[in-house]
């Protein structure tokens, strides 16, 4: 294309770093200030107007209107900046994004699908037009991250979650889709906003909604083939569990509030072992919660455990949880029978009990992660029995947003006498104790997700097994370096996930292919090589035509 709509088309434009030479080229000269900037001098200027910018909302405003523009350009900036700009384009501010959709939207990108549109969904995602979709990412909106039923302004997450899948994966943009389902919200305040875009009712459920998403998977995979990755994000408790159980081995899905979130906390929990200089088998771990975050870290530990030889009865009865009736067991109140069927497997032979700080004076757990969304639950006589029972107490307090979490990263230092392994859902500033500084490590599924969606696409894999959960949990408790672990960080820096990705794509490629679940022929020789084959660019393509000659003739 030529003119005035290479400026136009985000995908082709480069603004001012359009070369003289282009500028005629593509007849776009006078088009633009006579000034020619590089790529970096753009994402340097970029980050400097975002910084200005002070309020986190105009900060993600501005910057999806810059991916509007110039694609390239923001892809760019936010690999190269990924500590700073992640928290502007998923959580926090993303939530704070969706709250406010209505306000925030401004041109459309991705594909809404209603309930309204039974038995039409197929005909409907004919109309989008790309032809390459590999990765589409759906919510239905009923609980988005902490904040609950955002309904059809739950659109921000899809749309922030694949971003990501870019920058920190670069899986390409054009081959991801952000959909949303709409059944409707149960969020009545929503429905009567004049700003509200989506359909205004009630949440279908059942049989309705059932088909509903039963006819949405098979559209996609008519439309894009079988091997079209279909991630979950921020289904409410009650429908993530059982649709994971329902698909996982129809489609190439997983749910990354259940999986990512296991894997990445493995991951932690399995990098903490160098610490503690444990097996995990030796470890007594604790859940203040048992809900996706919960049940999915529990199962992903016995299946490392089992791996570890342990027999999946011994595992499993290594692992204690405890919801909102209290620790999770089988007498009183008819609690096998009321419990929902994720948590069966864990319900234990042993009296009720619902206090935290009794049940950790009975079970001396050496783990414990808060996943409960329930803030300050982890206090000063909690910490200090966890550090009398151990040399290294190992403290996960997952539950985001900040607020939400179970204690700070400097409370479990000043409680523990410094001796814990600390990680948190949400990002803490460094720690000082004693005169030492401590960087906490955040338990990010970003060190998961992208790496893993990478290497199911360019593998085409059918389905995505625990057992790559747990690959990328070694994968990544491996990475964390001693000089992490020395300052209190069980986690690679998150300034690296590019190249981690990158890393931990082909060695789940490298897996695939050992365990005949990878389909695209041949096998390649050089995994990472083919990994990076795949990978979006983030430099500018050059619009100077390659011209060649044919030799002299005689
Ligand atoms: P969820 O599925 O709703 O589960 C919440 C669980 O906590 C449920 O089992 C619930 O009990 C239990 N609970 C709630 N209040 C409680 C209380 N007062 N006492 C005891 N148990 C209580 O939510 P989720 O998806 O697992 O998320 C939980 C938290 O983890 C959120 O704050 C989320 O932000 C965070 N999270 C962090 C990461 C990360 O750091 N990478 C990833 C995912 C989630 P019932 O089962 O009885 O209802
Ligand atoms: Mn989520």
């Amino acid at each position: 294309s030529r003119g005035i709509g290479v400026l136009r088309d985000p995908r082709f434009n480069k603004g001012m770093a359009f070369t003289l030479e282009e500028r005629q080229i593509l007849g776009i000269h006078g088009l633009l200030p006579p000034a020619v900037f590089s790529m970096e001098e753009q994402v340097r200027r970029t980050v400097e107007n975002v910084r200005k910018l002070a309020n986190p909302i105009n900060q993600y405003v501005y910057m999806l209107s810059l991916l509007q523009r110039n694609e390239k350009l923001f892809f760019k900036v936010v690999t190269e900046n990924v500590e700073e700009m992640s928290p502007i384009l998923y959580t926090p501010t993303v939530g704070l994004a969706c709250q406010t959709l209505g306000h925030v939207y401004q041109r459309p990108r991705g594909m809404y699908i209603t309930i309204n549109d039974k038995n039409h969904i197929f005909k409907m995602l004919c109309n989008y037009p790309e032809h390459h979709i590999k990765a589409v990412v759906m919510t239905d909106g009923e609980r988005i991250l902490g904040l609950g039923d955002l309904g059809a302004f739950g659109m921000g997450i899809p749309i922030g979650k694949l971003n990501l899948y870019t920058a920190m994966g670069g899986i390409p943009p054009h081959q991801c889709l952000p959909v949303m389902l709409d059944v409707g919200t149960n969020n009545e305040q929503l429905r009567n906003q004049d700003t509200y875009f989506g359909i205004r009712q009630e949440r279908v459920t059942g049989d309705q909604y059932d088909e509903f998403i039963d006819e949405f998977l098979a559209a996609v995979v008519h439309r894009y083939g079988q091997t079209t990755l279909l991630q979950f994000e921020d289904f409410a408790n009650h429908n993530a569990f059982r649709l994971l159980e329902k698909y996982r081995n129809k489609y190439l899905t997983f749910n990354d509030d259940i999986q990512g979130t296991a894997s990445v906390c493995v991951a932690g929990i399995m990098a903490a072992m160098r610490i503690t200089k444990k097996k995990l088998p030796d470890n007594t771990f604790l859940f203040f919660g048992a809900g996706e975050a919960a049940i999915g870290i529990a199962e992903l530990l016995v299946t490392a455990m089992t791996q570890e030889g342990m027999p999946e009865k011994e595992a499993r009865s290594k692992i204690w949880l405890i919801d909102k009736a209290g620790l999770l067991v089988q007498v009183g109140g008819g609690r096998s029978e009321g419990a929902s069927p994720e948590k069966i497997p864990f319900l234990k032979e042993h009296k009720e009990m619902n206090d935290l700080l009794e049940i950790t004076k009975h079970l001396k757990p050496s783990v414990v992660v808060g996943a409960a969304g329930v803030g300050q639950m982890f206090d000063k006589a909690f910490l200090n029995e966890m550090a009398a029972n151990n040399e290294r107490p190992v403290i996960f307090a997952l539950s985001n947003p900040t607020s939400h979490s179970e204690c700070t990263a400097q409370e479990a230092y000043d409680h523990t006498q410094g001796r814990c392994v600390f990680a948190s859902g949400s990002p803490f500033p460094p720690v000082s104790y004693n005169g030492k500084t401590y960087h906490t490590g955040q338990g990010n599924n970003a060190y998961i997700f992208p790496g893993v969606a990478l290497a199911a696409i360019v593998a085409s894999m059918h389905h995505i097994s625990e057992e790559v959960f747990f690959i990328a949990a070694k994968v990544i408790a491996d990475l964390a370096e001693e000089s992490d672990l020395e300052m209190g960080r069980i986690y690679p820096p998150l300034a690296n996930i590019h190249e981690v990705s990158t890393n931990l794509a082909a060695k789940i490629v490298e897996y695939a292919y050992a365990n005949n679940i990878a389909c695209t022929y041949p096998e390649p020789v050089d995994k990472l090589a083919f990994v990076r084959a795949h990978q979006f660019s983030l430099e500018y393509e050059s619009f100077v035509p390659q011209v060649y000659s044919w030799p002299q003739q005689k």
